[in-house]
């Protein structure tokens, strides 16, 4: 038999203990680092609930996927899509506003330029 070390997802500390049961009754486990104390779980019973869902969303849509194509491809439902899109307008706008902008032919002001809190672009 191997033990294989657990690890947190969020910041790959060893220092993990167990944290309970999930509604269905999965094994739930808490980082002990100071600065993390996350929960997390090693087997999730839905696809959208898994730390990895979360950046496949975010890779999909930077290379240019809507949220049908991403609901049917990653086989999670669209709601959920949604909602982690939602999660991650600060790390995406910057995808948006590049489509605007070559859309309109010329740099965006105005409301555009005040929603990014940046005035050089
Ligand atoms: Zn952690």
């Amino acid at each position: 038999m191997v033990n294989i070390p657990l690890k947190c997802p969020h910041c790959e500390s060893q220092d993990v203990g167990k944290f309970g049961a999930s509604a269905v009754g999965k094994q739930r486990y808490i980082c002990r680092n100071k600065d993390c104390r996350k929960t997390f779980q090693t087997d999730y019973s839905r696809k959208g609930c898994r730390p990895q869902t979360r950046s496949d969303i975010y890779f999909l849509t930077v290379n240019g996927n809507g949220i049908r194509a991403i609901s049917r491809i990653l086989g999670i439902s669209r709601s959920k899509v949604s909602s982690t899109l939602r999660g991650l307008e600060p790390e995406l706008w910057h995808v948006n506003h590049a489509c605007l902008e070559s859309l309109a032919g010329k740099p965006l002001g105005g409301v555009a330029q005040s929603m990014m809190g940046r005035a050089d672009i």
